[in-house]
Parts: structure tokens; sequence; C-alpha cells
């Protein structure tokens, strides 16, 4: 089985990404990959920051199969915010509590509810080689909280064609439909490709 390094820290994530891929690769955490520094998420946009991450892993493990991954909240009626600064909207440290009661606040009587999760994986392949993937997934954000799954903005993101915010639909159903899955599911479309070409 492949192993894949995940260059994230937030187990949240990691437990998501291994419930949609484990029937195909190990992922190893960065902290269990024995890196335990911080990675500075400075870029101004998903690709730099999902690059930052795994070049950070890639580095210290000197080589493998690396990936790094970010995920912004994209709101039609901010403009995209808070985007590249989805964890920080309410402050350097804001808890989730804090980041979504900024969010419905800004958008308090707002008829556009638009919005959209956006996920970005950075590969680095063996040979140091740098490859993208995205994944999106459209949806509105709810009046209030509902739901205690998931993580982050869950409670107030309903995906397109449902009712329900993320954190009160089922795990397989956010697994199935969410930014994160449809970012692994090109990476596996791409990881599998290159397993089917013949050496050269
Ligand atoms: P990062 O990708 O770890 O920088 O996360 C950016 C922000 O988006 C954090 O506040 C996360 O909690 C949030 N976030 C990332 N993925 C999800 C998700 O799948 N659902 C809800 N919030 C998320």
């Amino acid at each position: 089985m492949r192993k894949l390094f995940v260059a994230t820290s937030n187990a949240h994530k990691l437990d998501e990404m291994r419930s949609i891929v484990s029937d195909e690769w190990q992922l190893v955490g960065m902290h269990e990959a024995g890196f335990r520094g911080d990675i500075d998420e400075d870029g101004e946009t998903l690709e730099e920051n999902a690059y930052l991450k795994a070049r950070a892993l890639f580095d210290h493990l000197g080589g493998g199969w690396v990936i790094g991954e970010d995920t912004g909240l994209e709101v039609d009626a901010l403009d995209g915010r808070p985007g590249a600064r989805t964890a920080r909207f309410a402050g350097e440290g804001a808890t989730a509590q804090e980041n979504m009661a900024k969010l419905l606040h800004l958008l308090k009587g707002a008829s556009d509810r638009s919005a959209q999760f956006r996920t970005v994986i950075t590969l680095i392949d063996p040979h140091g080689k740098v490859h993208y993937f995205e994944g999106i997934c459209r949806g509105r954000i709810a009046e209030q909280p509902m739901g205690m799954g998931g993580f982050g903005y869950d409670p107030i993101f309903i995906p397109e064609g449902y009712e329900k915010s993320f954190a009160a639909l089922p795990a397989e159903v956010k697994n199935r439909i969410s930014h994160r899955a449809r970012a692994l599911a090109e990476l596996r479309d791409f990881i599998r490709h290159l397993e089917e070409k013949p050496a050269p």
C-alpha cells in the first residue's frame, strides 16, 4: 500500500482523509512522521499555503510522496472572503465559534448566502515535482449553527442539494461530496494514472 505523508497537524482533517482513501493509501500525519515544527501559513492563496506545508514536510523527510492541504470558505457576498484567511477570520488564534459568529454577523439579513468550500492539495512526488489538485463544494451559509458533527465551519455550511449542515449530516455524506473528497479524488486519479503507465 502506498504511503502518503500528509502535512497537517489537524486531527479532524487527517481522520476525514483516512476515511476517504484508507482502502488505497496509508496516510501518515506529520507528527507521526516526526515533524514537530510550525509551518508558517502566510501565503496569500490556498495554493501557496498548501505548497508551503508540503514543502516543509518534504524537506524534513528528504523525499517520499508528500501532500499539503489547505481549505478555505469562499462566500459570494463577501467577494470570496475569508478564503486563505478562513482559519484566522476573527483574528489570530480565533476559535471556530468566533469565526462562525463573525461570518453570521456579516451576513445578517443578507439574501445571497451562497458560498463554497475550496480545498487545494499540493503533491510533491519523490522526484520533487509539484502537482496541484482542487476540490470545490458549493452550498450556502445557514442562518444559525446546526449539528454536532464535523469541525470548523461545518455547523453553518449547508451543501447544495441538502437542507442540513455538514455538522448535522452523517459523516459518510460529507466524506462523499465534500471539497476534500473531491480534491482527493483528483489526486487518486492522478496517482492511478501514473501507476498504470508502463515503466520507461
Ligand atoms: P486550514 O486548511 O487548516 O488552514 O483550515 C482553514 C479553516 O477552514 C479552519 O478554520 C478550519 O477549521 C476550516 N475548515 C477546513 N476544512 C473544513 C471543513 O471541511 N469543514 C469546515 N471547516 C473547515
